[in-house]
């Protein structure tokens, strides 16, 4: 898939900002502006001014219009909801090589607000994964009970948790166990258990 650096910074950004929903993580992880101003200096999202408490409501606003796009059941679900939130918040795409950085494109128009930045920039990113008709690589954890997303860039698109190290790694573990337990039960079951969990691929399936 042809994925710039950029894009995949911006769906980075995205991923992270739809798992604070509370949806995702059973939690509000967007609670306060000192939340909001900490998720600003992790992704270092630049031409940000002082933030209020209209931006914080914002941000959850159109986090909420983002996770459509992600879980939308259709292409054309997700263009159109694309270009709305794209439409709505303003872009003035433009080069820039800002703080070091080689140059590369600002979507958002000058002086947006953050929410109205991180629509534009989603909606980008989101928009160059529908166009390179990559779109079944917006995934949902498969954990039963975790309902946080992310973006599969493996190569072969096998990724099915969030994040292999908990996730992943936790079914990985369920399902040893339930293994061993089978071949306590049943000695002819040991050889088939070792063999799965030898060629088992949850760890080389992961991140
Ligand atoms: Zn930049
Ligand atoms: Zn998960």
């Amino acid at each position: 898939m042809l994925i710039t650096h950029d894009t995949q910074c911006a769906l980075d950004v995205l991923v992270d900002l739809l798992n604070t929903d509370p949806d995702a993580c059973g939690q509000e992880g967007l609670p306060d502006l000192a939340a909001l101003r900490g998720f600003v200096v992790r992704h270092e999202i630049s031409e940000v001014g002082t933030l209020g408490t209209e931006d914080l409501a914002a941000v959850r606003r159109v986090r909420g219009q983002i996770r459509q796009v992600f879980l939308a059941d259709s292409t054309r679900a997700a263009a159109e909801l694309v270009n709305a939130m794209v439409a709505r918040a303003g872009s003035t795409p433009r080069l820039t090589d800002h703080d070091g950085h080689d140059w590369h494109m600002h979507f958002f128009a000058p002086c947006a607000a953050l929410a109205d930045h991180l629509a534009v920039e989603a909606g980008m990113a989101l928009a160059f994964i529908v166009v390179a008709g990559e779109r079944e690589r917006l995934r949902r954890c498969e954990a039963p009970d975790c309902a946080r997303v992310f973006v599969d860039l493996s190569r072969n698109r096998s990724r099915r948790y969030c994040d292999s190290r908990t996730c992943g790694n936790r079914l990985h573990v369920a399902a040893y166990r339930a293994r061993q337990r089978t071949a306590a039960e049943s000695p002819d079951a040991m050889v088939g258990a070792a063999e799965a969990s030898g060629a088992d691929g949850v760890r080389s399936r992961g991140a």
